[in-house]
């Protein structure tokens, strides 16, 4: 089986329980919660049973041992994961508003996340694996861009492949992101935006135009990520668009993390577009029925049952 790596920030998250809530004034709040999306990502990979692990930095403290010890009983490898004495584990406070948008106050880039650097650690993580998975919300800091460039080109110089989900929030695209996210995205096999990332990168504003211009770029597939309506997947053998399963929403967050897990161990392993855009859609569908980022990724079984109750179809 193929190995899957991600480099990136490794996050607590603690959230305001009420909608409408502000930070402007004290409120109840909830967590701390394992987050970071390609934390998440890379959680879903392991709870897959695919072999994979993480190029990250926490800190010596209780938010970075709870990552720790998450990401660990779901099967991922964190010897890249270095422990900074001194510096603090990443944070991410989260409140949500009436019409379901989020906003985010991070420290990431100041935090234990800013010391990551390509170790020995990481360096023997590379070279045993044979795809990465890139978060554009990972390219936060000159660091994590050397790091994230310099597994691409090692892993793409074996063979390997990548896939990249810009995953853009606003409040962190700043300075050399935007230069980084323009490399990844010219150098990925698999392509995962969400809604208007789409056009990011292309001349073309309109679907079909975007999707021709990226396959015709070299991107071997293209999948659109729609939320409650579903995903669509170009590749060379065309257009395959699929519902999304039908659960109750509880908390958004991680559901393109776990698509993404899902997809890419599916396309991994040489499976057709129906069978891929399924296990990636029940991924992210469970991924949104428990509040918590990370607490919604789930072991193989339960997304097979998952699959096998909502359309008859044993995985
Ligand atoms: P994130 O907010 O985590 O960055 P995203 O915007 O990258 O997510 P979404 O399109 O929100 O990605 O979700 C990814 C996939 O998860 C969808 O294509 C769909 O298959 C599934 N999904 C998301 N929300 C729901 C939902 N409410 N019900 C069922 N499935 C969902
Ligand atoms: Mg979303």
């Amino acid at each position: 089986m193929k190995t899957v790596v991600t480099a990136g920030e490794i996050v607590v998250e603690i959230m305001a329980t009420r909608i409408g809530q502000t930070f402007l004034e004290p409120g109840p709040l909830v967590g701390p919660f394992p987050s970071g999306a390609p934390a998440i990502f890379i959680d879903q990979v392991g709870r897959l049973g695919q072999p994979c692990g993480m190029i990250s930095s926490v800190g010596a403290d209780d938010f970075g041992t709870l990552n720790l010890e998450r990401l660990t009983a779901s099967g991922v490898d964190v010897s890249a994961v270095a422990v900074h004495p001194g510096a603090a584990t990443g944070s991410a406070f989260v409140r949500y508003a009436a019409d379901g948008s989020r906003a985010f106050v991070f420290n990431i880039k100041d935090s234990a996340c800013g010391l990551m650097a390509m170790t020995g650690a990481a360096e023997a993580l590379v070279d045993r694996a044979d795809h990465i998975h890139v978060m554009g919300s990972s390219l936060f800091s000159d660091g994590a861009i050397t790091v994230t460039k310099a597994a691409v080109q090692r892993i793409k110089a074996r063979g390997g492949t990548v896939s990249f989900d810009p995953n853009i929030r606003p409040e962190l695209l700043v300075g050399a992101m935007r230069e980084a996210l323009e490399w990844v995205a010219a150098r990925c096999d698999v392509f995962l935006p969400s809604g208007a990332e789409l056009f990011l990168f292309t001349a073309a504003h309109d679907e079909n135009g975007a999707v021709a211009e990226l396959l015709a770029a070299g991107r071997s597939a293209v999948v659109l990520k729609k939320g409650g309506d579903g995903a669509v997947l170009y590749d060379a053998r065309g257009r395959t668009a699929v519902p999304a399963f039908r659960v109750e929403e509880v908390d958004p967050t991680g559901a393109g993390d776990c698509f993404g897990a899902g997809f890419v161990c599916a396309w991994l392993r040489g499976e057709g577009p129906e069978e891929a855009l399924r296990l990636a859609s029940a991924c992210g569908a469970l991924a949104v029925t428990r509040k918590g980022p990370m607490e919604g990724t789930r072991f193989r079984s339960e997304i097979d049952d998952f699959i096998a109750s909502q359309t008859g179809v044993a995985a």
